[in-house]
């Protein structure tokens, strides 16, 4: 053990103290009285400093006030002065961080409010006074679905999955949109974030009533040219080669409709979530039973088989839902070879979610696609989409109705293995047999 110079040399002091005694007691012919004498006194010296030490320490150790010492006391005092500016210091040093952090966190043009584990606000900044009418101190401690009295952000407030953003109309401004998320932070802790996107949405409505308006325009040329068309075939006097032109236009103009139609039906589909007071039941099961038997046109030997939960039907749009789901189906037939195997599944997950799912062992799609595939318009292989009659809208559509009723679209594939396509859709959706039959 290494001893401090200090102690080192308080030792040095008391042993030449105690052989100064020893000798002066020798002198006097009473050393034994001598040495008790000295140890006496020095154990109360050692009392008084430690206690003048202790209450310099409980007074809160200011080096003003700091008491008289010497040797091993004194080094205490020099080192609780050293960890005192030390700790100065480091304070110092936090509390400048924590400035920084609050005045960036205030200047954020997001509103930002941090709540507690039961939604109580904690701390908010400039921007929610702003856009949520949720001010810094009058507001904390309140429960913000008390204050944003709106049941779709209460309901999106207390669930743990479903959307990850939800628009609402902007308490403050009625006129405007705002989008909020929120961040889970540690176990009790919860962040929300609202933006102010009214310019996004009104971009987003401008560009689907210009899509719908220019659809619907479209739609009454394209009859009336086919219209002509058909009266042009049925015309005996036609030679061949004006026949195969007729042909050709027919195909063409067919197609121009079809993504007319695919179009009008997108925006439809676009941006807004199915209530829960719209729709019907559907029987799912029965559904994909009808989508089978016209598949047989397209189908080159395909081997597809159903395996469905005839209990189990869905809330929504009967009109949506057969959409997405023949859309899948009907791709599943179309990119893939005579022969391959092609299965549809209804049931639900472990979740107890249903789930809507077509794979087949096709040819498969590369990674690269994957993430791409419901764009407008994205096609792996333009020439083949495009020979096979598609528009490069279908999962596009796949994607907005799955949405609308809540549900994620999830395409995995590998290519030489083939692809599966599936539509989870949330448990809330689903509908047994006898609840069905009972309404
Ligand atoms: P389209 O309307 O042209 O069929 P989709 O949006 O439905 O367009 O599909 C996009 C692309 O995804 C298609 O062009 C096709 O290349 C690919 N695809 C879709 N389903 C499958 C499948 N089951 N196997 C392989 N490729 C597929």
């Amino acid at each position: 053990m290494k001893l401090s110079p200090s102690l080192r040399s308080e030792i040095s002091w008391v042993v030449a103290g105690f052989i100064g005694v020893l000798l002066i007691g020798f002198a006097l012919g009473a050393p034994a009285i001598g040495v008790v004498i000295y140890l006496a006194c020095y154990v109360a010296w050692l009392l008084l400093r430690m206690n003048a030490l202790v209450s310099w320490l409980s007074a809160g150790a200011k080096p003003s006030e700091a008491p008289p010492t010497t040797g091993l006391s004194d080094e205490i005092v020099q080192l609780v002065h050293r960890e005192k500016k030390y700790s100065r210091k480091q304070k110092n040093r936090y509390r400048s961080t924590l400035a920084q952090f609050n005045s960036l966190a205030s200047d954020l043009p997001d509103a930002t409010v941090v709540l507690s584990e039961d939604h109580e606000i904690r701390w908010s900044n400039a921007a929610a006074l702003n856009l949520l009418n949720i001010h810094p101190d009058r507001d904390k401690g309140q429960r913000i679905d008390n204050l944003i009295r709106i049941p779709e952000f209460r309901e999106f407030l207390h669930s743990e999955e479903g959307a990850e953003e939800l628009e609402i109309p902007g308490p403050v401004a009625h006129e405007k949109v705002l989008a909020v998320r929120k961040v889970r932070t540690g176990k009790h802790m919860k962040v929300l974030i609202a933006a102010d996107i009214t310019q996004r949405v009104q971009v987003r409505e401008m560009r689907k009533v210009f899509v719908a308006d220019v659809s619907h325009e479209l739609r009454t040329p394209l009859t009336v040219i086919r219209g002509y068309l058909e009266m042009l075939r049925d015309d005996s006097n036609m030679d061949e080669e004006t026949l195969n032109s007729l042909d050709q236009i027919t195909v063409q103009s067919d197609r121009m409709r079809g993504i007319v139609e695919d179009l009008l039906q997108l925006s439809k589909l676009e941006g807004n979530l199915l209530g829960k007071s719209e729709g019907t039941v559907v029987n799912v099961s029965n559904m994909i039973e009808s989508m089978i038997a016209p598949l047989n046109e397209i189908s080159a030997d395909h081997q597809i088989t159903i395996q469905v939960d005839p209990s189990l039907q869905l809330m929504g749009s009967e009109s949506e839902l057969y959409s997405a789901f023949n859309n899948l189906l009907t791709n599943a037939v179309r990119y893939t070879d005579p022969g391959t195997k092609i299965q549809v599944v209804w049931d639900t997950d472990h979740e107890g979610s249903p789930r809507y799912s077509v794979s087949d062992n096709g040819p498969g799609i590369e990674a690269r696609h994957l993430s791409r595939l419901s764009e407008r318009f994205y096609r792996v292989d333009a020439s083949r989409s495009r020979d096979a009659g598609g528009t490069g809208l279908g999962l596009a559509i796949v994607k907005h109705a799955a949405q609308r009723h809540g549900g994620v679209l999830n395409i995995s594939s590998t290519p030489g293995t083939g692809s599966v396509f599936t539509i989870t859709f949330p448990a809330s959706r689903s509908v047994t047999y006898d609840s069905a039959a009972n309404q």
